[in-house]
This record gives structure tokens, sequence and C-alpha cells, in this order.
């Protein structure tokens, strides 16, 4: 990498200046040179925060009371001269450390590795073309572009600005985006008027720009002043945060209870101290959830990953929750519904209606006009207002088509812009040509607000031709004439286009009218100045295929209990035909974007009732209909693209950007991405959402009892002054090593059958719900019956007592086995064939604990760590007993509880 100089003051150099010293031109570097500086500068890339140390991170597992009071429980127990009880609790307590520090680790790298996915991209020019690539090869002397809704990529000096507005808060704390130009400004200037330049990290809120790299990574602004990327961002959600809350309250409260028990069991009941001491730290270790807040991290992580997998990327973890709870989504059409693959099938010009055969974007099929071809050859003396229109729809258009090696067509720009160049080329058209013999001179990009775009471009007579096109009323309104079938205007006849239009639009086309006027040279283009007097030359209706997996997906999402509404920038008629394709109810209602602003919030409200299709709607309807719909109680999950559209994705409680053709500016307001933009994603998301949060649930109904069955077997002992079935150590053995690796599985359960067909969890509905409480208490209650049943009958049969708490822990985690089983078919029956056959991982869990188990009860060091003894084989059947009394008795539970919901 090059040593950092100062940077010069690029902002006080002319543009032409700037592309001199960088070696550039105003069409950028080729590929090898751009290569050839990335191998000297870099990447584009902010330095990556420091990793936290090791041995903060330790120190961070430690920071836990219940580790705490383990660290004290061992000094006391050394203190009272039992130097190897005090060496197995620190043993255990590095082992869940040592778990702890591998889990923590894991769930951030795959949180980490899943934001790696959005790294951001930029337009630049490379061997003369304007191609998309990462913005972490971007190199100084890059010609980029950049327009609304797209982040900078890197410090840049800007080449043209058309009415370039940025948002540069980001760096200078100033909210009101600044106006950019190429003009020089003083050298004192202070960053935030340097409106030559372009800083890396900020937003563009409006307009086009294009400029020369002149510092990248952590040469630029941002990377003098130290700002780094964030490697990590939150790895917790509200739920979680909850329940570790919930698990420092209960910690509080079994230590105030083993107090208690030492207090009553010591002084009021005699017992020898060192004994109610051990019972009282075995309390303690019994109650506390240890690994609960650690494993639903995990299960959280592993859920944003599958999801990751599916191609939604999750920006904010809480997201994954709510997706579960989510009633409506609004989404786009065209691209998320539709393929966004558009391709002209109509012209309607004054003369009559053209036919546009072919498909894709290959210039292969021809025009007819009755059923005849139209020769391209021709065209100039049979269809004049159709080469009129093929020329303008080339040259008011920022698309390029590019042959690939397959014979195929790659588009890059928009896709309604690709296929008016299709036209163009099967009008007998050469865009390239095209636009080198009328070089644009001004542009007024397509804004969705106004729906059209203009451009200017010299004649060849001197003079200026100005190109329109843009939505039928948006383009009818600014047009006085029309071009007649011979080429000369004639009058318009607004009723007839409109008519026209209405017709096209009935069809599911998307439907543009383009427009034309002689200008003078030198008149700036305003969105003033065509206002009127334009020259309409005719109609374009294009199609734009239904997703055929939007259409599985939105049956989903209906027996889901999610409702679907289609909001879209297109026509209302162009809307609800393509929702009735889409199959979005029988006679789909629609509204347009104009009725809603004549609505006030009660209205719009009964509105959102009924109305499944919102047309000709822009950002700030989507805003006030994310509004309407939760007033009306609903968790709503929006979908966006465009810069305007960030605030209605910030207020719904899911925003969803769209990862390819979404603008930076919607990806960062965005709680989560789609990578494909495609509906069946979203749909997919809800549904992992939906299995996240099952598994959150498994996870605690299986984690909960194991302590609940344990802490009953203590107290009753201690109560009664009967010895301890589970010694404390024994406890901790259990909780921190065997229960932890079966409850991992759970972060890993796949989707249940049902879960699509059930409806959308209340927002507010607790992770422990009556169902969940009760199946807590009536499976520790069947564990402490376990533990106390087995540990007598050993007992009884005059067995050591170490022999019988042996078989207590061994019949308890047999019966956690088994119990596993039953929870990950929280409802449904265990006993099918797939329940029973489990999946890989959990077969696997289960010979893990079995393995432990026999090591437990088998290794002689491990008898002498944790005072348990070799058991005779025939008392392992049982336990295993017990484990299937267990599974039966839920198996029953859950068919009586299946026969009350019927
Ligand atoms: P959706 O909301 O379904 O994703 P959209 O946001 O793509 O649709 P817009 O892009 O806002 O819809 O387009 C609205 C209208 O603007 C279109 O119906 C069309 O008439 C017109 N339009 C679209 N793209 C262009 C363009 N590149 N140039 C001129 N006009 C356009």
């Amino acid at each position: 990498m090059d040593k950092p100089s100062p940077p010069p003051d690029w902002h006080t150099l002319p543009a032409d200046e700037v592309l001199a010293v960088q070696k550039s031109q105003p069409r950028g570097l080729s590929a090898a040179e751009a290569e050839a500086r990335l191998g000297r500068h870099g990447p584009n890339r902010l330095a990556e925060a420091p990793p936290v140390p090791l041995w903060r991170r330790v120190a961070r597992q430690f920071n836990n009371l219940l580790i705490l009071v383990l660290l004290a429980a061992a000094a006391i127990t050394v203190g009272l001269g039992h130097g190897l009880d005090a060496a197995v609790i620190l043993a255990v307590v590095l082992l869940n450390v040592t778990i702890g520090l591998v889990q923590e680790g894991k769930a951030e790298r795959a949180l980490a590795a899943i934001r790696a996915l959005l790294d951001p991209r930029a337009q630049v020019w490379r061997d003369g073309h304007l191609v998309e690539t990462d913005a972490a090869h971007l190199v100084p002397g890059d010609v980029v572009q950049v327009s609304a809704g797209d982040r900078v990529p890197a410090d840049v000096r800007w080449l043209r600005a058309h009415e370039l507005r940025i948002d540069e808060s980001a760096l200078t704390g100033e909210s009101v985006p600044v106006g950019k130009g190429v003009e020089p400004v003083d050298a004192g200037a202070e960053l935030g008027d340097r409106r030559s330049m372009g800083y890396a990290g900020t937003l563009v809120t409006a307009g086009l720009g294009v400029g020369v790299v002149v510092a990248t990574g952590m040469r630029t602004e941002m990377g003098r002043i130290g700002h780094l990327l964030q490697s990590v961002g939150e790895t917790t959600t509200p739920l979680v945060r909850q329940m570790a809350q919930m698990g420092r309250w209960i910690t509080l409260a079994v230590l105030a209870a083993a107090a208690l028990l030492f207090g009553y069991g010591w002084g009021v009941r005699g017992l020898p101290a060192m004994d109610t001491f051990m019972a009282a730290v075995g309390l303690a270790v019994a109650a506390i959830p240890e690994g609960l807040p650690a494993i639903l991290s995990v299960t959280l992580a592993i859920g944003v990953q599958r999801m990751a997998q599916r191609r939604a990327i999750v920006r904010q973890l809480p997201a994954v929750e709510t997706l579960g709870c989510v009633t409506v989504i609004g989404s786009d059409k065209t691209g998320t519904l539709t393929r966004n693959e558009m391709t002209a099938q109509t012209v309607v010009l004054a003369g009559g209606v053209v036919q546009v055969e072919g498909s894709g974007y290959a210039p292969q099929g021809a025009l007819l006009r009755d059923g005849t071809p139209l020769q391209p050859a021709e065209l100039w003396r049979e269809a004049p207002a159709l080469l009129a229109l093929a020329e303008g729809a080339a040259l008011c258009n920022d698309a390029e088509l590019v042959p690939t090696d397959e014979g195929d067509w790659r588009l890059s720009g928009d896709p309604t812009e690709g296929a008016l160049l299709t036209l163009a080329m099967k009008a007998g058209l050469e865009p390239a040509r095209l636009r080198e013999e009328h070089p644009r001179v001004a542009v007024l990009p397509f804004e969705s607000e106004r729906r059209l775009m203009a451009t200017a471009h010299t004649d060849g007579d001197g003079t200026w031709r100005v190109w329109v096109k843009g939505a039928p009323e948006a383009v009818l309104a600014r047009c006085a004439q029309a071009l007649g079938p011979d080429g000369a205007p004639v009058p318009l006849d607004g009723a007839w286009w409109h008519a026209q239009a209405e017709a096209q639009a009935a069809e599911g086309r998307r439907v543009l009218a383009v427009a034309t006027a002689a200008w003078p040279a030198g008149q700036p283009l305003t969105h003033e100045a065509i206002e009127r007097g334009l020259t309409l030359v005719g109609l374009v209706g294009l199609i734009d295929p239904p997703r055929p997996e939007a259409v599985v997906a939105l049956e989903q999402c209906r027996q889901a209990g999610i409702r679907v509404i289609m909001i879209t920038g297109d026509h209302v008629v162009t809307a609800r035909a393509i929702a009735t394709q889409l199959g979005l109810g029988a006679q789909p209602r629609a509204l347009a974007g104009h009725a809603i602003e004549a609505m006030d919030e009660a209205a719009l409200r009964r509105a959102v009732r009924e109305v499944d299709v919102f047309a000709r709607a822009a950002p700030q309807h989507k805003l006030r209909l994310v509004r309407a719909l939760q007033a009306e109680g609903h968790v709503v999950a929006m979908t966006g693209d465009g810069v305007n559209d960030a605030p209605a994705l910030k207020a719904a409680d899911v925003g969803v950007a769209m990862g390819h053709k979404g603008t930076e500016a919607a990806k960062q307001a965005a709680a989560m991405v789609l990578t494909d933009d495609n509906f069946a994603t979203l749909a997919h998301a809800v549904e992992e959402g939906r299995t996240v949060y099952d598994n959150l649930r498994k996870v605690v109904t299986f984690l909960l009892p194991i302590n609940g069955g344990e802490s009953i077997s203590l107290l009753i002992a201690v109560l009664f002054g009967l010895a301890l079935p589970i010694a404390p150590v024994q406890i901790l053995w259990v909780n921190m090593v065997s229960s932890i690796a079966l409850a991992m599985v759970l972060a890993f359960e796949p989707t249940e059958a049902d879960v699509m067909r059930r409806p959308p969890r209340p927002p507010r509905e607790p992770m422990l719900t009556g169902f969940v409480l009760w199946r807590v208490a009536l499976v520790s209650a069947l564990f402490a019956a376990g533990i106390f049943g087995v540990y007598q009958r050993a007992l009884e049969a005059g067995h050591e007592p170490a022999l019988a708490q042996t078989l207590a822990v061994n019949t308890l985690v047999a019966m956690e086995i088994f119990y596993l089983f039953s929870v990950r078919y929280l409802k449904a029956p265990s006993f099918t064939w797939v329940g029973v056959r489990g999946t890989p991982r959990v077969l696997a869990a289960v010979a893990a604990a079995c393995a432990l188990q026999a090591a437990f009860t088998y290794a002689p060091f491990m008898n002498a760590w944790f005072g348990s003894a070799p058991l005779p084989l025939p008392w392992l059947t049982v336990s295993a007993a017990a484990g299937v009394a267990v599974l039966l008795v839920l198996e029953l539970e859950k068919a009586l509880l299946r026969r009350h919901r019927r």
C-alpha cells in the first residue's frame, strides 16, 4: 500500500485538471489499469474495528452471576477442606466458559459473514462501459456514477452533476442535503462547503453525478476521521434480553432460597455445616437455567444464517422475532411479484396499433401492423411515427444492452429502458450509433414522484431536441399535439389516447408515453420548461410476467393468515390485471395514489381493510399505509427499494429492502434485505422467522423442567431430611454438559410441517405461555418422580448411595433424551416415522450424551471426581424405562390436548 501523504486540495482544482493528475479520462480507466492500481492502493474499504481481545471475551463469560456464585462456592469448599469438590466445580466452570466462548464466537462469526453479503456496489466506467462492481475494487482515477439512493462509494471530484443533492450528515452532522456542482471552490472551504466534492459514505438524495475517484479506503475523509468498519452489530433481541433478565431474577430468588435452606438445615435442624452448605449450593446450581441465554443466542444466529442461505439477509436481529408476528405484507410489484423482465409488446400510434414479436432482450422479432410485418429499412416511409418513437425510446434511456458470448443479451440498467432499447433495435436502429450522432446535453432523471424522464440532444443542424418518456397521464398532460400517421403534427385527441392507454393497461401491460419537442440550443432543460407544448409520438405497452414462485408464495401467505397487499407505481388498471394473474383475490380491489391523498386517517384506515392493490402510489403513500395498517392493529412488513421508501421501511415493523434493485438508502433503513428481490423469499423468511421462534420456545421448554425436576428433588430431600438423590457436582455435570449437548440440537431444528398453516403469533404473547408453563410444571414433576423413584429403589435393593446417585443421574439424562424427542414437536405427535428417526444432529447429540454418561459412570477418574459408581447393566434398563415412560405420558398429554382443542 502507498504511504499516506496529505491529500491535495482537489476541491480547488478544475475538474479536467483532477482527471489529468489522476491519469484518467472522462470514460474512466481500463480494467487492466484499475487492477494494477488496486494492487498499489489496496481495496477501497475501511479498516475493521479490532477484534475484542481474548481476555476480554473470557472476562465477559465470568460476568455472570452463577459463575461468580460457583467460584465463591469453590473457595468456601476449599476453606472447608474439600479440595476435590472445589476442583470439580472449577473444572465444570472452565468447561462451561469454554463452551460459552465457542458458542459466542460462532454466533458472531455467523452474523458477520452475513453482513458481508451486503457489501456495497458501485457503478464505474471501465473499458469505456458503465459496469457495476464491488465498491471495494474502486481505485483513484476510476470514474464513478451515482444517482438518488446510492452511497458515494469513495471520495470523488465531480465531473458532472445534474440536480445532485447529497446528505452528508454522516460526515459533517449537517442533516440538510447539500447541492453539488463541478465548479472549483475556495481553498479555505470547510468540508461541508466543498460543493465540487463527494465523500465516501454519504448518501445521494436526488439527481445524478459522475465523478473521478481521488481517495479510497482509509484515505477517504471518512477513514481519516477514524471511522472503522463495524464488524458486528447487535447480537440480541428484546426476547433474549427478556429471558436473560428473567434468568437474573431466577438467580437472585434461588440464591435467597439457598441461603434460607442453609439457615434452616444448619441452624434449625442442626445438620452438619458442610453437607447443608453443599445442599444449598446444589439447589442454586439445580434451579438456575445457566445455559439458557447462550443457547437462545445461538438459536437466533443459526436462524439468521438459515435465512441468509435462503437469500434473506437480516440486518436487525429483532426482525427475526417480529417476522413470526407479521399479519400484513405490503409488497412492491415490479421485480418482487413480477420478474422485472420487461418486453415491449405493442406500440400505439395515431395511425393504429403495431404488435411487437419476440421475447426477452434479444432484438429478434417482427413489427406487425394489421398482421403484416413492417420492414425496418422502410419505416421512414411506411411508419415515420414508429421510427421517431424508437429513436426517442433509445435516446431518452440510460440502459445498455451488451451481447454475451452465449448469444444472449445482458442488460445493465433499468429493465423498462432495456425493453425500449430492444424495441429500437427491432425497428432497425443502433442505439450506440444513435447516441453518438445525437449526444446528450442535458437530462432530467426519472423520478417515481413525477413518473417521467427527459433528455436533450443535439440535432445535427445546431438545434437541440428534447425527448420525454413516462407514465401516460404525466406525459399526455404536457402535450398539445400528436405526431400524425404521415409524421406531421395533428391536434391531440386526449380522450382517444387515454382510452388507448387504458386498453393496454387492462391487458396487464405497463404503459409508457413518448413525446418530443424542438429545443433552442442552450435553453436549460427544467421541469417547468417541459410543462406544456410537447408533441406526443405514441405509447408503448410492456409486459412483465408474474413470477410463478410468487403465486405459490401468495397462497402460502394466505394459509398462514397473512394478508398481502400490492403497492405499485404502475397504473391502477395494469396493477389490477397483474393482481388477478397473481391470484391476489378473484376481483382485487384497487385504489390509486391520488385517492389516498384525498383521504384522512380514518378513511384510509377503512380503505386498508378492503383494498388489495394500491396503484400509482408514491413513497409517501407507503408511509401512510404502514401507519394506517398499524393503527388497525396489524404487524406490517413493507418492501421498498427507492431512496424515498426509507421512511416507510423504518416505520414498518419489518422493513424489507431489495438487494438487487434497491438503493443503498433503502437497505440502510431496512431490517432485512432480499438478495433476489423475490416475494417468495420474503414468504420463506416469514416461515424461517416462525421456525426460529418455535425453536427458541423448544429450547426454553426443554431446559426449564430439567432445572425444575432437580430443584424439586433437592428441596424434598432437605425438607424431609433425606440424603440427596443427586450430589451438587453431579447436578453441575448434568446442567452444564449433558443438557447443553442435547439442547443445542434444538437450535437446528427444521421447520415443522404446519408452520405456514397457523395464524401469526400475537405480538404480545409471552414466551412462557400458559401451555409452556403447564408443560414445564408437568415435566418437572415427572423428572422429580423419576429421580426419586429410582434412587429409592436402588437403596431399597441394598446398593450404596453412590450407586443410587449414579442411577439417578443416568435416569435423569435418559429422561432428557426421550423428552428431547417429545419436545421437538411441541404439540404434534412425536410417534411418527420422521419423529422417531430424528435428524443426524439429534442422533449425534444423543450419542454424545450417552458417551458422556458412559464416561461419567464407568471411567475411574470420573468416579473419583463426581462420586459416581459403575452401574450394573440391568439398572440401565430401568433408566431407559423411565425415559420411555416420560415420552408416553407426554404423547398422551398431547393427544388429550389435541382432542380438547378440536
Ligand atoms: P413497483 O412499485 O411495482 O415496483 P415501480 O416502483 O417500478 O413499480 P415506478 O418505477 O415508480 O414503478 O414506475 C411508475 C411508472 O413510471 C410506470 O408505470 C411507467 O409508466 C413510468 N416509468 C417507469 N420507469 C420509467 C423510466 N425509466 N422512464 C420513464 N418512465 C418510467
